[in-house]
């Protein structure tokens, strides 16, 4: 079959990957004008990582990764509060690792080793599903048939808006704006330390990058309407975070000049259904549980890596859209609810909240607590279907 996919983030080139190995001809969309590296950090474990392992990409996922060996809280003058030793969950496990989000999509990216079409600087204006096709105009212009188009672009997903209507109806906004960026040469560096600083109503992160690099990462409760020009994003942060503790003023007076700037909201896509007709989604794009969840690329790698394998075993791509979303509909469902419950510890809501925040991460330092708090959300308690050997033909 002919597939557009739209979206080279993290599901999307795994899924070109996976449907590329099963026969069929994968064309990627990406409206960005290239494929970037860098940006804010994520956590990577769980079945996301036996998808990486299956697809051969986790020797490259170590070379850009980091293991960080202390995760630090500090109060407003700098001075420690909690610490513990996330190598001690690492170890336990050794199938973790933190790995900038766009390094991790260009690792994936690459596996597909130029097979598979590429579209950059561009995206789909008109879908038009017939039954027998999809025809696609895309805004330079072109139009053409695939026999699918699967969403891959995003909590903003323009498929989704598309050919299931607008945000409103699926996105559930969980209160907290996210902000991140990056500087070079700042003065001080903690190599493989995450350092956070709580105050109520925030979080603040810095972490040390190779190259002299460091992240920042801000989480604030807001309510208001959310700002989409870089402008007012950064007027929002002064005008919340300029007279906090820490290293916040600082760390706010380098964030004109950061090449990488990132902001959004933290929201949740909660759909009835992942497909209509032809047209399907995966990963953000049609389930994204929030960064608040911790997972959403392995998630969105599992999802990718379980539709084209259900799209593999069946000519019948209804019964294949079906069957994906079985599998996933409750895992997912149970992020997302898990997720909705852990606010307090990116931006406490008040005194309390911030207490019991500081109080866990105390007790994360004690022995075996942390294997307790934590272990659990190691196990995906998902099992990926085979991929079979043996296509259909298409
Ligand atoms: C600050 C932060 C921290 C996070 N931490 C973690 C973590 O620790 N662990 C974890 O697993 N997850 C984490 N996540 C979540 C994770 O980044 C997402 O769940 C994951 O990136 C989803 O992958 P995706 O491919 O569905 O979407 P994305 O990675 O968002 O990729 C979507 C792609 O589609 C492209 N696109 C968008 N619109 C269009 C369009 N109209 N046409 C064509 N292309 C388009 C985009 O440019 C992008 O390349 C975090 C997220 C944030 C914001």
């Amino acid at each position: 079959m002919k597939v557009l996919i739209v979206g080279a983030g993290i599901a999307g080139p795994t899924l070109a990957f996976w449907l590329h190995k099963a026969g069929h001809e994968v064309t990627l969309i990406e409206h960005a004008p290239e494929l970037r590296s860098g940006g804010y950090l994520i956590d990577f474990w769980g079945a996301g990582f036996d998808v990486a392992e299956r697809m051969g990409i986790v020797p490259k996922l170590r070379k850009h990764g980091y293991i960080f060996t202390e995760a630090r809280a500090v109060d407003g003058s700098g001075r420690k509060v909690a610490s513990f030793d996330p190598a001690r969950i690492i170890e336990s496990n050794r199938r973790y690792l933190s790995i900038p989000r766009a390094d991790l999509a260009t690792v994936i990216y690459n596996a597909l080793g130029g097979k598979v079409e590429l579209l950059l600087d561009d995206t789909v204006r008109e879908l038009v599903d017939d039954d027998e096709h999809v025809r696609v105009t895309f805004e330079s212009g072109s139009v053409r048939d695939f026999d699918l188009v699967v969403g891959a672009d995003g909590l903003h997903s323009r498929v989704r808006k598309l050919a299931f209507g607008p945000d409103k109806q699926y996105e559930k906004y969980l209160g907290i704006v996210i902000a991140a960026f990056d500087a070079e040469r700042y003065p001080v560096r903690d190599e493989l330390v995450a350092i956070m600083h709580a105050e109520v109503g925030f979080q603040a992160i810095r972490l040390s990058f190779r190259d002299d690099a460091t992240l920042f990462l801000f989480t604030l409760l807001y309510e208001g309407a959310i700002p989409t020009e870089r402008a007012a994003q950064e007027a929002l942060l002064r005008a919340k975070l300029s007279d906090k503790g820490w290293e916040v003023p600082a760390m706010l007076d380098l964030m004109s000049s950061a090449k990488n700037f990132y902001f959004d909201s933290a929201s949740q896509i909660q759909m009835p259904s992942w497909s209509t007709g032809r047209i399907a989604l995966v990963g953000d794009a049609g389930a994204a549980p929030s960064f608040l969840a911790g997972q959403g690329s392995a998630l969105a790698m599992i999802e990718a890596y379980t539709l084209a394998a259900e799209l593999a075993r069946t000519d019948d791509y209804g019964q294949a859209f079906a069957r994906y979303e079985e599998r996933l509909a409750p895992l997912i469902r149970s992020k997302q609810a898990a997720a909705q419950g852990l606010g307090l510890a990116f931006a406490p809501k008040n005194k309390f909240q911030l207490f019991v925040r500081n109080t866990t991460l105390k007790m994360m330092g004690l022995p075996k607590v942390a294997d307790i708090a934590m272990g659990r959300s190691f196990h995906d308690r998902v099992e990926l279907p085979s991929f079979p050997e043996q296509t259909p033909a298409h």
